[in-house]
């Protein structure tokens, strides 16, 4: 009986562990869940199927427009359109992949309010400082005002951005830089939340990724779709993996969790 019991406790021991590892990194869909039936990146049904499939984030790319209005599309210029330079009715009449319309900022983040993923949001960088802070400002309020500001994270390759969204957002609202030129303690002075990060910084500055937990600081590593590099980040303990392949990594996560 008494074999029997610790038994028992041993299996639930090890479960329990191998849970807190599979949760201990988690599954941001790149440009959303969008290779799939249906779905095109930076699409509404992309932001839908990644949070269908229990992604912990799904990310997405936005732009402000000439006249002042927030459209999502990853290209600086998409079938000949530059979002920066055109007017909001010029870039949303562009068509994705899948048929839908490029969407704009309030149109995803009102479909994202029936949701539960996370709203990973990259500002791209844009030709001014002005243009940023300007689009940081809308961004900002448009989130609060369709109540996703406890769901969204910001992301961004441009250093004036990301220290701009550290000002305008809610205190506490994490904020990660892209660009992988900035080291832990800096970002950390810069009020960021983590390194959002390529693989490639990582595998040049490996202990990056335990100064970012020092310093109280999170990891995200893009854009990973090798099993060997998720494998490898997995074991390194990283935060956040954003992936073209999100389910391929449920399945390596959940693989690892079972060999703990
Ligand atoms: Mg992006």
């Amino acid at each position: 009986m008494r074999l029997k019991h610790f038994l028992l406790s041993a299996f639930l021991l090890s479960a329990l562990a191998g849970g807190v590892q599979a949760q201990h990194t988690q599954v941001i869909a790149h440009r959303g869940f969008w290779d799939a039936i249906g779905s095109a990146q930076n699409s509404i049904a992309a932001l839908q199927k990644a949070d269908s499939i229990g992604c912990y984030g799904s990310e997405f790319d936005v732009w402000l427009t000439s006249d002042n209005q927030l459209v999502v599309n990853h290209d600086d210029t998409f079938q000949g359109v530059t979002f920066q330079e055109a007017r909001a009715e010029e870039c949303t009449a562009l068509r994705l992949g899948n048929g839908e319309r490029v969407p704009t900022l309030r149109q995803y983040l009102e479909a994202a309010g029936r949701l539960k993923t996370r709203l990973i949001l990259e500002l791209k960088p844009h030709k001014t400082a002005g243009q940023e802070t300007r689009a940081i400002e809308g961004i900002v309020r448009m989130v609060n005002e369709l109540g996703v500001e406890a769901r969204t994270e910001y992301i961004t390759f441009s250093a004036h951005a990301a220290r701009e969204f550290v000002r305008l957002a809610p205190k506490g609202t994490p904020v990660y830089y892209l660009n992988g030129d900035a080291a832990p303690r800096e970002l950390k002075a810069w009020g960021c939340a983590g390194a959002d990060y390529h693989i490639d910084v990582f595998r040049k500055h490996p202990e990056w990724i335990k100064e970012c937990h020092d310093l109280g600081m999170k990891v995200n590593v893009w854009t990973v779709n090798g099993e060997d590099d998720m494998r490898w980040l997995i074991g390194q303990r990283v935060d956040f993996i954003t992936t073209n392949a999100p389910v391929r990594l449920q399945k390596v996560l959940g693989e690892v969790a079972a060999l703990e």
